[in-house]
C-alpha cells in the first residue's frame, strides 16, 4: 500500500508564509493499494487530490469519512470529479444513533444559504453508503475495512484498512481518557503497519480542551509504542501549529522512533 498526504490541518486551513513546510489543507489522505484508490475524509485536500485523479485518469474509487465537521468535507463542492459523469465513485460514513445518513448530511451541508450549489449538480456516479460502526466490511478488490467509534462531539469513525497482510490505521478526530486505557482502540490498532492520529494538543495544554476532542502527539506516540505501530504519522496539526512549531515536535518525535513522523501535506509514503 502506498500512502499520499493531501490535507494535514485540522479545524481550519492555514495558507500562510509560516505554514509553507507541513502545509495548510485540512484531512484528505489517500491510499492506494493495488489498482484500488482510497480516500479518507474530504477536507481543503480534496480539490489537489481531484485535479490529480483527473489527470492520472483514476475514475474509480471510494472516499471514507470519519465524521461531518466542515474541516473533513469542505473539499466536495470543490472536487471536480464529482462534475464529470464520466467518474464513479462511493462516499461511505458510519450511522451512530444520532448521525443522519450520509447523503441527508451533505444534501443539508451543500445548500442554501451556506452554498450556493446543491449536490444535484455533481454528474458523477456517486453512491452514498452507510454502515453499521464496529462493523468490517469489504470494498474493490478484498480490501477490508474495520471501523470503530471514536471520542468526539457528534461522534466521528476510526478505520483500520487492510490488504495484503498490511495495515493502515486512520484515527482523528479523537479524545483521549487521561486516566485510563482505552483496550478497545489497543486492540483495534494491534500491530499496525501504519497509524495516522490526530495530534492537535500537546500534553502541556490538553487539559484546558477537554470536551473538544482531540489528542496529543505524546499520546500518540504513546499509543505507537504500546501497540506495536510500525510508523507513526503525527495528523490534524492544531491551525496554531506553524512549520517551526511542527519542526520542535518531529524533532522530539525523532527522538522516540525515527519511525515517528509529523506528516506534511504531499508527503508520499510506500509501505513496504
Ligand atoms: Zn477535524
Ligand atoms: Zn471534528
Amino acid at each position: 500500500m502506498n500512502i499520499r498526504f493531501w490535507g494535514v490541518r485540522g479545524s481550519i486551513p492555514t495558507p500562510g508564509k509560516s505554514f509553507v513546510k507541513y502545509g495548510g489543507n485540512t484531512s484528505c489522505v489517500e491510499i492506494n493499494a493495488g489498482k484500488n484508490t482510497i480516500i479518507l475524509d474530504m477536507g481543503s485536500g480534496l480539490v489537489n487530490l481531484g485535479t490529480y485523479l483527473i489527470k492520472k485518469n483514476i475514475k474509480n474509487f471510494d472516499i471514507l469519512v470519519s465524521h461531518f465537521h466542515y474541516d473533513h468535507t469542505c473539499g466536495l463542492p470543490f472536487f471536480m470529479p464529482a462534475y464529470n459523469k464520466e467518474f464513479s465513485f462511493s462516499i461511505r460514513s458510519g450511522l451512530s444513533k444520532n448521525r443522519k445518513k450520509t447523503l441527508d448530511v451533505l444534501k443539508k451541508q451543500i445548500s442554501s444559504p451556506s452554498f450556493p450549489i446543491t449536490i444535484d449538480k455533481f454528474m458523477a456516479n456517486i453512491i452514498y453508503d452507510d454502515f453499521e460502526i464496529e462493523k468490517e466490511f469489504l470494498i474493490q478488490d478484498n480490501i477490508k475495512v474495520k471501523t470503530i467509534s471514536l471520542n468526539h462531539p457528534d461522534g466521528a469513525t476510526g478505520y483500520r484498512i487492510e490488504n495484503k497482510n498490511k495495515s493502515v490505521c486512520y484515527i482523528t478526530d479523537h479524545e483521549h481518557e487521561l486516566s485510563k486505557k482505552n483496550e478497545k482502540l489497543m486492540s483495534f490498532l494491534w500491530k499496525s503497519d501504519v497509524l495516522i492520529y490526530d495530534s492537535t494538543y500537546d500534553d502541556n495544554n490538553f487539559k484546558d480542551y477537554i470536551g473538544w476532542g482531540h489528542s496529543t502527539w505524546q499520546e500518540a506516540t504513546r499509543l505507537a509504542q504500546a501497540c506495536k505501530i510500525k510508523n507513526l504519522f503525527i495528523f490534524h496539526h492544531n491551525p496554531e501549529n506553524n512549520d517551526k512549531v511542527l519542526d520542535a515536535i518531529q524533532s522530539k518525535c525523532s527522538n522516540i522512533n525515527e519511525r515517528y513522523i509529523v506528516a506534511q501535506e504531499d508527503m508520499f509514503f510506500k509501505l513496504t
